[in-house]
């Protein structure tokens, strides 16, 4: 018999894996799998389970938010053997479950992780020390993702960032720093910056450009320099939230690398939670480096 190694966050969202749990099980069991569950019971538990009971398993699965996906990802990367993993998107967001197509009602999902297709997708290394499954920011609006209280997350969805972020416009943070990769080398103010590796991002549509591979070994970089008038700050929130152009404050390139250095440590985000104080910050894309159940693409 396959082994599974099953993790899921009882507490993300609404908590709705409570209703479906029995029959994910049995979708699992019928799909001839060994099913080993853990309940993940603090932060970084389902990094813990994923690097230490992940060699024995044929398949993984994690349910849960974002958080859930990076922890269990980042266990994974610590594995001799990655297996294939099957993700159930249980949060108020999940920006990579739709970059993946993966469906959101759990039982789709649940079917998915057993019988889609293993896709490779790139994963971040974030100084060596974490990694990121779509996203890595920090500056204006990204204190928002974290500090969102979970009941306000889980009523409003995307709109709890966006209200969060536009009040958090009052009293925006300015971080002088160099960025270096080998495409760009860009200096001065910025207040805002984001490495993804995703289609979509919670609340900031038009943020990312467009033809986004999730297996290319290149990240999509967005940079925002800090405004110097009223009018430009407003430029840039209509650019952020209604897709207007882009102007002279906003800078946009991929790359397969990069490293940020600040004068002043910075705070960041990864996959929408807390990822440290950090001074050099080097991001590196690890290609291809998990394989994500997804629906089979079309044969041509
Ligand atoms: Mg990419």
């Amino acid at each position: 018999m396959r082994k599974m190694l099953f993790i899921f966050n009882p507490r993300s969202g609404k908590a709705q894996i409570r209703n479906r749990l029995m029959d994910i099980l049995d979708i699992f069991t019928k799909a001839g799998y060994e099913v080993s569950v853990h309940v993940t019971q603090r932060p970084k538990d389902a990094m813990e389970v994923a690097a230490a009971r992940g060699n024995d398993a044929d398949l993984i699965v994690c349910s849960g938010g974002d958080g859930t996906l990076n922890e269990t990802i980042s266990g994974m990367m610590l594995l001799d053997r990655i297996p294939d993993l099957g993700y159930i998107p249980a949060g108020s967001t999940n920006d990579f479950a739709s970059s993946l197509k993966i469906p959101k009602n759990m039982i789709a999902a649940a079917h998915l992780a057993v019988e889609g297709e293993a896709y490779p997708v790139d994963i971040g290394s974030f100084c060596g020390d974490r990694n990121f499954v779509y996203i890595a920011a920090f500056g204006a609006f990204t204190e928002v993702s974290y500090l969102t209280p979970q009941d306000k997350k889980n009523m409003l969805g995307h709109q709890a960032y966006m209200l969060e972020s536009v009040k958090s416009l009052t009293s925006i943070k300015s971080y002088r720093l160099r960025v270096e990769s080998e495409e760009i080398t860009l200096e001065g103010e910025f207040i805002f910056g984001m490495v993804t590796n995703t289609i979509s991002v919670g609340g900031f549509k038009g943020l990312v450009t467009q033809n986004v591979a999730l297996n290319d070994g290149e990240f999509e970089v967005l940079l925002i320099r800090t405004p110097r008038t009223p009018l430009d700050l407003s430029n840039i929130v209509n650019y952020m939230f209604l897709k207007e152009e882009p102007n002279e404050y906003v800078h946009k390139f991929r790359t397969k690398a990069l490293t940020v250095i600040p004068e002043e440590p910075v705070d960041w985000v990864l996959d929408g939670e807390f990822g440290g104080t950090r001074m050099e910050t080097q991001i590196i894309n690890l290609q291809k480096q998990i394989r994500i159940m997804r629906n089979p693409s079309k044969k041509q």
